[in-house]
């Protein structure tokens, strides 16, 4: 996908969007990732800012799938960033000629997304940057972003590379301070920066963090939140699951 600089992705203008109607940009092939295509636009976030790329799948129809010998409900398995596009990559290979013959430019496909998967990156998410929030916030002073935010498909992690920057009830403070505010619904949004292309920022209440990721609307989607700390080689480690 490559957008014009002005506009931005669908995952961006409506996170919560599941299915969409695309033209089919290109098939491409890459060294790592392996086959994909490039859409006209998509729902689909990319790997990167510690969120997995979003899956799901590519309606073909019986007759574009019979031409192309593959499922009709064609499986994308991941989407990763490269330059200025989005690669969704295929779970299974493709013919490159009949691909460009009946797949490539030549109608609408409609596009759905893996939503249980892509929601529950959006509560850990939003749950990520809540959990720093409060841990300044017990800390009484700021600190550096985590160096390492990364989310699994069934839990967190903000690790800071600080040895003892917090001590257990420290923690269970942090978690109990964030469960609190997340039950009382506090609305969230995001927003392009309007002077640095491509960057966006996360707001809730009076917090401000820079982030491209996609985002809840409201804090009570996140539900509660346990978190587990861990003290090693040097660096504290914020592990964190949803409890539904
Ligand atoms: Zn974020």
């Amino acid at each position: 996908m490559s957008l014009p600089q002005h506009r931005e992705a669908e995952y961006h203008r409506n996170p919560y969007r599941r299915e969409m109607e695309i033209w089919v940009d290109t098939l491409g092939e890459h060294p790592r990732f392996g086959q994909y295509l490039l859409f006209s636009d998509s729902i689909y976030h990319p790997h990167g800012g510690g969120q997995k790329g979003d899956r799901g799948l590519l309606h073909l129809g019986g007759e574009v799938a019979e031409a192309l010998g593959c499922p009709s409900d064609l499986p994308l398995t991941d989407t990763r960033r490269e330059s200025r596009d989005n690669l969704h990559v295929l779970g299974s290979a493709l013919d490159n000629e009949r691909a460009h013959q009946h797949l490539v430019g030549s109608r609408l496909f409609r596009l759905t997304l893996d939503w249980e998967f892509r929601y529950r990156q959006m509560r850990l998410h939003s749950a990520a940057h809540l959990l720093h929030c409060f841990v300044e916030r017990v800390l009484g002073n700021s600190i550096p972003f985590p160096e390492t935010s990364d989310l699994q498909p069934e839990y967190g992690l903000n690790r800071y590379e600080t040895k003892g920057l917090l001590m257990e009830e420290q923690v269970r403070e942090a978690e109990q301070q964030l469960n609190l505010f997340t039950a009382e619904g506090h609305a969230i949004s995001t927003s392009p920066d309007p002077e640095k292309e491509g960057f966006r920022y996360w707001h809730c209440e009076d917090w401000i963090i820079p982030c491209g990721g996609t985002h809840l609307r409201n804090t009570n989607e996140i539900g509660e939140v346990r978190v587990s700390l861990g003290l090693k080689r040097g660096r504290t480690s914020l592990t964190f699951t949803l409890t539904d």
